[in-house]
């Protein structure tokens, strides 16, 4: 039995059914989606346990509803009776999204507010999945707590696998993302950054690029995703390599592409599969998402 956590923020998402006044009410959130792809890829020998702060409202108890029927662990998720959870509203326009959120002050804020619960949501587990936008959402001094059992976790043996999903927004500015991204990125064994993020917020001129940054930051292997481009994998200094992936004819919405191109790689790896075939099934995988509407596809996977 192997087990992954996947550390960050879940937020309910309303939006609008078409009919007047009629809202319909989902979860999502980054690395809830890639937690959602990798329930649905793994078999039942892993365990997948989602790590985040909520209320004890009903809201709340309704996001950990959700999450349970779904099969993702919800053991270590922190109940926090002055919070809440985000919440963000899609608004439809001549068929383009626009979000609006409200989270400012959701309890996934506090997530790492107690350092020893993070540390015992570690304990007995094989990964641990995080974003840039876990570390966003966070005080600089839970910042640096998450960082640390992280490394810990890193240093026990764990693999810590980060996607950087560089949001400036939520970022007190550029610089302030910059240097807490690489610090993350330093004690983690797998980075799969996006190349149109990160040409445009670190400047990179080619995937190789972004790849090599990341590992000389301390990453130990790097998967550079790249739209409907191909996919840049470095393993190590000497072995890097370009995949090209199948065209999508018909990309219906791209929401939580990156997530589940994560989940799909992932979950090829731990059965056992090659970088290349794995790269391969995330791309399986983000296709199909990408083929229907909404951050999570029902029965989706990579085969
Ligand atoms: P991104 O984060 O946008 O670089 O995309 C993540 C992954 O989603 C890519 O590596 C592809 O596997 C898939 N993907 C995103 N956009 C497209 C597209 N237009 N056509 C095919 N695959 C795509």
């Amino acid at each position: 039995m192997g087990r992954i956590v996947s550390i960050g923020e879940c937020m309910g998402e309303l939006s609008e059914t078409g009919a007047p006044g009629a809202l319909s009410m989902g979860f999502a959130g980054d690395t809830l989606n890639t937690a959602f792809y990798l329930r649905q890829s793994l078999g039942p020998e892993w365990q997948v346990d989602y790590v985040t702060a909520v209320g004890t409202d009903g809201l709340s108890d309704r996001m950990l509803d959700f999450l349970n029927a779904e099969g993702i662990g919800t053991a270590h998720i922190r109940r926090l009776a002055d919070k809440t959870i985000g919440l963000y509203y899609i608004t439809l326009k001549e068929g383009e999204r626009s979000f609006t959120y409200w989270r400012n002050d959701s309890a996934a804020r506090r997530l790492a507010s107690d350092p020893a619960a993070i540390v015992r949501a570690l304990e007995n587990s094989d990964v641990a999945y995080w974003s840039g936008i876990t570390l966003a959402i966070l005080p600089n001094q839970d910042r640096l707590a998450l960082i640390e059992a992280l490394g810990q976790f890193a240093g026990r043996g764990g693999t810590v696998v980060f996607d950087p999903n560089l949001r400036p927004r939520l970022w007190d500015n550029p610089e302030t993302m910059r240097g807490w991204i690489h610090r993350a990125a330093a004690i983690s064994d797998l980075c799969l950054p996006s190349f149109d993020d990160e040409s445009t917020w670190f400047g990179d001129s080619d995937p190789i690029e972004t790849a090599k940054r990341y590992h000389a930051e301390g990453a130990r292997r790097v998967i550079v995703k790249n739209g409907g481009g191909a996919v840049t994998f470095l393993e190590t200094t000497d072995k890097t390599g370009v995949l090209s992936i199948p065209s999508v004819e018909h990309v219906v919405d791209t929401t939580a592409a990156g997530d589940s191109f994560n989940a799909g790689f992932l979950a090829a790896e731990l059965s056992g599969k090659s970088i290349e075939d794995a790269i391969a099934a995330g791309a399986r995988l983000a296709a199909k998402v990408i083929g229907a509407r909404g951050a999570l596809v029902k029965d989706a996977t990579a085969s």
